[in-house]
């Protein structure tokens, strides 16, 4: 309560802005992801991996836009291309030149995608994966896993939102090799698809485990289902996306988020015969429209986003993820407080829990009073996440941040020791 108190006190601006957003939207809210009480920070603007609030507070920008912030704020080769992309026309009723060339860059990128299709968003890359899957092999039941988040309208946390698109979801528990197995035994010849995040992202940063994987591999390829792999959020986490560190081959992968270099953006793609179900050239083929797929500042973003992103940046800021994580959790572990964080690389969640976190009900189960206390506690270091615990590191980040970062969880934990 005093918590909340002093962010009151504090942010008198982003308080009436959130009033004034009120009178034209639902809780002044256009995105779900972002609202908590007593009401959400207005961010007025970004440069590297500091952001700046309505009443002049300025953070560590710690949550990269859910990932899709991964070059910073910015970055003067994206500028440089949306800028040249607006000059040029952008909207140019046809095929441009540079559609092409992004779909190929990315096709390099993930091998597994012989051929892709861009969309505008990772929801609708998965709608179409979907979609794919079920008429390619004739069936209806999905296979998903709780805690899961495929999208807005695919959202798993707590079993399926009423909201969710009406497909006949099978919903399993994320880890759970022998309950999934069941389910595979249960529903094998009616599923068309598997989809599953390598690692619960949004659902709290739990890896999937090799070995639940690739028993999803082997029985999607036993039962004819086709495996989606939703690499939206985790295909940041390796130069060939989490499938290449795994070395698990999906037969369809869902992208998003930060590939266009933080413009919007979706994709879906695979292999070939089933992507070939899109060749307008062939009789029957399946529509897929979309008035943005290709919009030029899409795809010229992307484009030099995917230089910068090499394989040794790529890695680097893995590494750099990977450090910050067991530095902060083991910050915790000396202090023998209930709380860990959990993740792979760039991306990481904290939990308030004694307890391993490997399925959705397991981030379920954390302390929800205490998250809050650490997200608001933070916010008066400077240190700017996601309300639910998750962060996702950028480019610009650098160990003056992450010293911030760790400084600030070891004041949090010397002066609530007692509640930890
Ligand atoms: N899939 C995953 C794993 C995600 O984390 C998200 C968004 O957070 C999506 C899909 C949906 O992407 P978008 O928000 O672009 O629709």
């Amino acid at each position: 309560i005093e918590a909340r108190r002093a962010f009151v006190e504090r942010n008198p601006e982003s308080r009436a802005g959130f009033e004034s957003a009120c009178q034209a939207m639902p809780g002044g809210n256009t995105r779900t992801v972002l609202f908590h009480e007593p009401f959400p920070l207005r961010i007025a603007r970004g440069e590297g991996c500091r952001i700046w609030d309505a009443d002049g507070h300025e953070y560590i920008d710690f949550l990269g836009e859910f990932t899709a912030g991964l070059f910073g704020h910015s970055h003067p080769d994206i500028t440089a291309a949306v800028k040249a992309a607006i000059d040029n026309g952008i909207s140019l009723s046809g095929h441009n030149t540079l559609e092409a060339r992004f779909a190929g860059a990315v096709c390099a990128r993930f091998p597994s995608l012989e051929l892709v299709r861009f969309t505008n968003s990772g929801t609708e890359a998965n709608l179409l994966a979907i979609a794919t899957a079920k008429v390619a092999t004739g069936r209806s039941k999905v296979l998903v896993f709780d805690g899961a988040y495929h999208g807005s309208l695919l959202s798993f946390a707590g079993g399926g939102l009423p909201i969710n698109v009406p497909h006949a979801w099978v919903v399993g528990t994320y880890n759970d090799v022998a309950g999934t197995e069941a389910l595979f035994d249960a529903h094998g010849p009616e599923l068309a698809a598997v989809l599953v995040e390598p690692m619960l992202g949004a659902g709290g940063c739990v890896p999937g485990e090799p070995a639940f994987l690739e028993m999803l591999r082997a029985r999607t390829c036993s039962s004819g289902a086709l495996l989606i792999f939703d690499e939206v959020m985790t295909s940041r986490l390796a130069p060939g996306g989490r499938q290449g560190e795994l070395g698990i081959r999906p037969d369809l992968t869902t992208l998003g988020k930060y590939i266009a270099g933080g413009m919007s953006f979706g994709a879906f793609g695979g292999r070939r015969e089933l992507m070939s179900l899109y060749d307008p050239r062939q009789r029957g083929a399946l529509p897929h429209a979309g008035t943005f797929n290709n919009n030029v500042l899409t795809m010229s973003a992307g484009l030099a986003a995917l230089r910068v992103l090499t394989p040794e940046v790529t890695r680097a800021l893995n590494l750099r993820g990977d450090a910050l994580r067991l530095r902060l959790d083991a910050l915790c572990k000396a202090a023998r407080a209930n709380m860990l964080f959990t993740g792979i690389g760039s991306m990481l969640t904290v939990h308030f829990t004694d307890r391993p976190v490997r399925s959705g009900a397991d981030v379920a189960a954390g302390d929800a009073a205490l998250k809050e206390l650490f997200f608001f506690e933070m916010l008066a270091h400077g240190i700017y996440f996601a309300r639910r615990g998750m962060m996702a590191l950028s480019l610009p980040i650098g160990d003056l941040e992450c010293d911030r970062l760790a400084s600030a969880v070891e004041s949090f934990l010397t002066r609530h020791r007692a509640l930890l």
